[in-house]
């Protein structure tokens, strides 16, 4: 494969502007594509303060962080922003039908040689890249909130990955200082088939009258050595999230252990999402 030098990141979100900070962090040229220019500045914004942030720990020097944003051009065009990339890797909100459109763009603009991937949580990397003429260089490059932070990229082969591929993917995440875990192509991958029904017990405790939430993330934490509790974490991520993926599992699945919670779906109902809304299982 030929090297990998100039990334295209499209969505300057949570995840995106993360996934730009890293990729500059460690010397790649970036394109970050936004749908407006009130975005693009919000992402370069949040970039700035996390960098700020790693200077005042003395964890990069202020050079460094300059070098860092310098590296990052802001773009508003998909066919803009693909157009010279080795590697385009989408983090735009979880809907399929956005994806696809997306894909069917960056595949016609990007060069043939390049590698398409999704940072997606849930959605089938195979059926994302049958929307594209180039199944065999698309991949799942999973990586965890906050990207600047944790270690992990689950790298997921759908259906017609390349081995090649999940090679130069393998390798480039260790660039980055990651670790990289490979897994297949199933619903929720390794990270959200074992996480998610994990939460959903932990809401049925609550539900069914077992525990009180501090006392069941407690218990996780205390007796499983679990940095943070399942219910902390599922306010962390948003209870809307841990519902659209527990339903990905159910439907991808058709198995009932997969089924979520009453109690999930009513919190989800009345807006209690979480940190995003204040409250979810606990108060922000
Ligand atoms: P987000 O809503 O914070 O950010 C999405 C960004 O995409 C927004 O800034 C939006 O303006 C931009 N966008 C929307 N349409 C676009 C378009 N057509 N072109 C360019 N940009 C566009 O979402 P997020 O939390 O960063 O999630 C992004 C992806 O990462 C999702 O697939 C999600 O499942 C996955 N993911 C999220 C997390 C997490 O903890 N938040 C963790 C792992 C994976």
């Amino acid at each position: 494969m030929s090297e990998i030098k100039n990334i295209t990141v499209i969505g300057g979100g949570t995840m995106g502007n993360g996934i730009a900070h890293v990729f500059a962090q460690n010397g790649f040229d970036v394109k970050l594509v936004e749908t407006k220019q009130e975005f693009a500045d919000r992402a370069m914004n949040t970039i700035d303060k996390n960098l700020s942030r790693m200077v005042s720990k003395e964890k990069i020097s202020e050079a460094e962080k300059q070098a860092t944003l310098e590296r990052i051009q802001p773009v508003l065009s998909v066919s803009d922003g693909v157009k010279s990339a080795d590697l385009v890797i989408e983090a735009v909100p979880e809907n399929y039908d956005l994806k696809k459109k997306i894909f069917k763009e960056v595949d016609e603009h990007a060069p043939a040689n390049a590698i398409l991937a999704s940072n997606t949580s849930s959605i089938s990397i195979t059926k994302l890249a049958a929307v594209t003429s180039r199944p065999g260089k698309f991949i799942g490059m999973h990586f965890f909130n906050p990207v600047p932070v944790m270690k992990l990229v689950e790298v997921i082969n759908g259906l017609e990955t390349d081995s090649a591929v999940t090679d130069s993917i393998m390798e480039i995440s260790k660039k980055l200082g990651k670790e990289p875990v490979p897994a297949n192509d199933f619903p929720g991958f390794v990270s959200n088939r074992v996480l998610m029904p994990m939460i959903n017990e932990a809401i049925f405790c609550v539900h069914e009258g077992v525990a009180e939430p501090e006392h069941v993330d407690e218990v996780m934490k205390l007796g499983m050595a679990h940095p943070m509790g399942p219910l902390r974490l599922a306010d962390f991520i948003g209870l809307d999230v841990c519902l659209d993926i527990l339903n990905v599992l159910y439907d991808g699945f058709k198995d009932p252990k997969y089924r979520p919670c009453p109690l999930l779906v009513k919190m989800v109902d009345a807006g209690k999402l979480g940190d995003k809304t204040g409250e979810g299982f606990f108060k922000r």
